[in-house]
């Protein structure tokens, strides 16, 4: 199997599985307990906070473990409820429908922009907010691929996954800074100092601590920028050469998009169709034409970057991450032409490019 669909999640490092299974056999305890076993399940979860709180610049006592991105965002969005609330278009689902239901009117003003996007790895410029405003970033597909510090980006609060960076699924965190408004989203229990109630996911979140480990220990930020980009790159500058009709959705120029995403469009082939005929040569992408629910929309993303229904259901999202090779993009260069050959012949779409 090819696997380029990082962006949706990454496989589980090898490591963290190890870590897991070790913590499930001798960390297993209830975190909060205060008995000798809770004593070492709960240092468990203090390491992982200190390396992810090293690793973004900020203090311990300002991360907050959570079952992932979307209730980081929905607790920060909550916490603003009845407030003015500022989103970019291409936010995630879970900023764009929590602030669409709960964004109101009142200051101090929330704003909560992405610094990379997901669908097309694009960056965002980060809004200048005013002493008495607030900012937010999702750094869901950002955080592990490029450097990352909260002070230097001005931000207040901050949304991680796991599963995007080789940990378990279910596991993220929120950062929030010291004195910043905080509402719980989960109430009913003195879990991280009365922000989060439940009881800690220790296995989780050792696995989470492996692949931030991971991150230092393999010098992954360097990986990303070399070789994982020339992956991205040498894909984006075959496709463009050798598939008539092609166009690409990621500016791949330095500074301007992650080194691991590419969101190419076909025209007159239909996204979906691609994926299903890529999947049956063992090769795995997405759509970014996909609407999140199967509802046949296209993609918010693309229609807020190109406004062309055509483009944005004619859409791939290639995701790389640092165990792919140059065999695999050899791989996808191999079936990719014949499979938009035959979609855009069998297609009822009239062709730009074709006169
Ligand atoms: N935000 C962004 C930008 C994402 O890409 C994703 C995952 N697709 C999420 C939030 C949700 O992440 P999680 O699965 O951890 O809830």
């Amino acid at each position: 199997m090819v696997y380029l669909d990082y962006a949706a999640t990454a496989p589980l490092l090898e490591t963290a599985k190890k870590a897991m299974l070790e913590a499930e056999e001798y960390f297993f305890a209830n975190a909060s307990a205060l008995h000798t076993p809770g004593h070492l399940a709960l240092n468990k979860i203090e390491e992982c906070r200190e390396i992810l709180a090293a690793l973004i610049n900020a203090e311990p006592n300002e991360i907050i473990f959570t079952s992932g991105a979307s209730e980081s965002n929905n607790t920060v969005i909550r916490t603003f409820e009845g407030h003015e609330i500022e989103t970019s278009p291409l936010e995630h689902h879970s900023i764009l429908e929590t602030a669409k239901i709960y964004g109101g009117k009142k200051k101090p003003k929330l704003y909560s922009y992405m610094l990379a996007n997901n669908e097309t790895g694009e960056f965002l410029t980060l809004p200048d907010k005013k002493s008495d405003e607030y900012l937010h970033s999702d750094l869901t597909q950002a955080f592990g691929k490029v450097p990352i510090d909260v002070k230097a980006l001005n931000l207040d609060y901050a949304t991680f996954s796991a599963h995007k960076i080789g940990g378990p699924v279910g596991v993220g965190a929120l950062y929030v800074k010291n004195g910043a408004p905080f509402k719980p989203l989960i109430i009913g229990g003195n879990q991280e100092h009365k922000r989060r109630g439940t009881t800690y996911n220790t296995v989780g979140i050792v696995g989470f601590k492996a692949a931030l480990q991971n991150i230092i220990d393999n010098h992954i930020y360097n990986i990303y920028d070399t070789e994982v980009r020339n992956l991205r790159d040498t894909l984006a500058h075959r496709i463009i050469k050798e598939i008539p009709g092609s166009s690409l959705n990621t500016d791949i120029s330095k500074g301007k998009s992650l080194p691991n995403i590419l969101n190419a469009s076909f025209e007159a082939a239909e996204g979906e169709s691609i994926q299903l005929y890529l999947d049956a040569e063992g090769i795995i992408v997405s759509t970014g034409s996909a609407c999140a629910v199967g509802d046949g929309k296209p993609s918010h993303v693309l229609m807020a970057k190109t406004g062309d229904a055509e483009v944005a259901h004619s859409s791939i999202r290639f995701s790389f991450g640092p165990d792919n090779t140059m065999a695999d993009v050899e791989r996808v260069m191999e079936v990719l032409p014949g499979i938009i050959k035959h979609l855009q012949d069998i297609s009822t779409v009239e062709r730009k490019d074709v006169k």
